[in-house]
């Protein structure tokens, strides 16, 4: 394979298996992203669905809160779903005491927006991004974008309006998780911005 790019998958906690295996299915070279030394070596960054308030502490404990914004500061590629998408946030309602977000998306996030009785639910949604047929999003106990900044463009909503997926410049984030159901077309985005930064051929 032609000089195939490493894209990492911040695998402090959360659902790491199921991006690592799409991204894979890309044709991607995947890194498991634990340390500085690992984030170093990636073209793009997968940050997953899990439980940000977790994947705060960890990241801070682990000497990589510094480095993860550094490299979004620097245009790193990142794709953050779900609790991915509050670690991209540079605003979260309803965070724990003391919760962190590297930040880096100019929206407020409000994490476990849906409510205890709808806490997962599935719908079908179109994201002109990334084309037809409509994406089968999947939520769980997700986040809503209450704000979004200017520069930062919605890329999919509810039918009542809620903003659920964004992109500013090299970031994306999903309050939905498209790495449930084998979706690739989101990890696609990722892969052609990682590539177009460093100049591989697809
Ligand atoms: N509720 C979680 C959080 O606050 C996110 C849930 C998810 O990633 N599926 O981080």
């Amino acid at each position: 394979m032609a000089g195939s790019t490493r894209i990492g998958v911040l695998a402090l906690q959360g659902d790491v298996r199921e991006h690592a295996r799409i991204l894979t299915d890309l044709g991607a070279d995947v890194v498991l992203v634990r340390r500085p030394e690992e984030l170093a070596r990636v073209d793009g960054l997968v940050i997953p669905g899990g439980e940000s308030s977790v994947m705060d502490k960890l990241s801070r404990a682990f000497g990589l809160q510094g480095p993860l914004r550094d490299a979004i500061a620097g245009g790193l590629p990142v794709y953050g779903t779900c609790a991915g998408l509050i670690m991209l946030a540079d605003r979260i309602v309803d965070a724990i005491d003391g919760q962190e977000t590297l930040g880096g998306l100019d929206v407020t996030v409000r994490r476990n927006a849906f409510g205890s009785q709808v806490e997962s639910f599935e719908i079908d949604l179109d994201v002109p991004a990334v084309g037809t047929p409509p994406v089968h999003a999947v939520f769980i106990r997700a986040p809503l974008v209450e704000h979004v900044g200017p520069g930062v463009e919605p890329l999919a909503a509810l039918p009542d309006g809620t903003v659920v997926a964004v992109r500013a410049g090299n970031l994306v984030g999903t309050s939905f998780h498209p790495e449930m159901n084998g979706e690739p077309r989101f990890h696609r985005l990722l892969l052609d911005a990682a590539r177009d930064r460093t100049g591989i051929a697809a």
